[in-house]
């Protein structure tokens, strides 16, 4: 199945298949992190756009399926273009609350 690689120092993203190895950019090299085939890359400009998405990739939040898409949307993101500074404090957020309800 395709997903979305991407590598954040080139904010560059590819659809290629799933791999077990991480696949490496075509054009730096470095490997790239696979975001899901739900992952919607911003456009290579975009720098805020792609800090959030690698802040997202930091924190083990993937586009894999569309509820996870929706998830990210509704929780994380919220907002059409977030601060990062929100997006981490909203993450947090929700660490806390999954440790309170165990
Ligand atoms: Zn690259």
């Amino acid at each position: 199945m395709f997903t979305h690689w991407a590598c954040f120092d080139c904010r560059k993203s590819f659809a290629k298949d799933e791999s077990d190895v991480p696949r490496k950019c075509p054009e730096c090299a470095k490997a790239m992190t696979d975001m899901g085939a739900y992952f919607e890359p911003p456009r290579r400009l975009n720098k805020k756009r792609w800090e959030v998405m690698k802040v997202l990739a930091d924190y083990g939040y993937w586009f894999n399926t569309k509820d996870s898409k929706i998830y990210i949307q509704n929780r994380i993101l919220q907002a059409k273009n977030p601060r990062v500074a929100d997006v981490i404090e909203r993450i947090e957020l929700e660490k806390q609350r999954k440790i309170n309800a165990e």
